[in-house]
């Protein structure tokens, strides 16, 4: 799948509406993420770009994920203590993890708005958010291991 030239304007445009300049790197950056299923960590968009920008540095990736993140173009996924990884999908969905190499998919199902409100009821919480992840094994591995 390869993101729409109106996605990437969009993102473009609401960099620009919060005042932060465009540069290629930054473009490349945001172009890499949007087109991206994988949920990238900072160093899956170093080694993709890296050939293309030499100068570039891991800091700057880092750099420009907080930007982006700062105006809510993306979601900082975080994990234990594995590095972060970045999504650009940031309507509601959940999320499917493969234990072998990583990969999140994205997966779509009704939001389950009952369990935040049991668990409010129950627990005197005032729940702002959940999160559901699924674990299994990817497609690609899964053929991996069948030779
Ligand atoms: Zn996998
Ligand atoms: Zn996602």
């Amino acid at each position: 799948m390869t993101v729409s030239e109106a996605q990437l304007q969009e993102a473009v445009g609401r960099l620009k509406n919060s005042g932060v300049r465009i540069t290629p790197q930054r473009h490349a950056v945001l172009e890499y993420l949007l087109n991206a299923e994988i949920h990238p960590t900072a160093d899956d968009i170093y080694k993709a770009l890296e050939g293309k920008f030499p100068n570039m540095s891991v800091a700057t990736v880092y750099n420009n994920l907080r930007v982006f993140r700062e105006i809510g173009l993306v979601r900082e996924l975080t994990y234990g203590d594995s590095s972060s990884r970045f999504d650009c999908n940031t309507s509601d969905h959940y999320h499917v993890i493969c234990d072998s190499c990583g990969k999140i998919v994205d997966f779509h199902y009704p939001r389950l708005d009952e369990v935040e409100s049991l668990a409010q009821k129950v627990t005197g919480f005032d729940v702002s958010h959940h999160r559901m992840e699924l674990y299994g094994t990817c497609e690609n591995c899964k053929k991996a291991t069948q030779h």
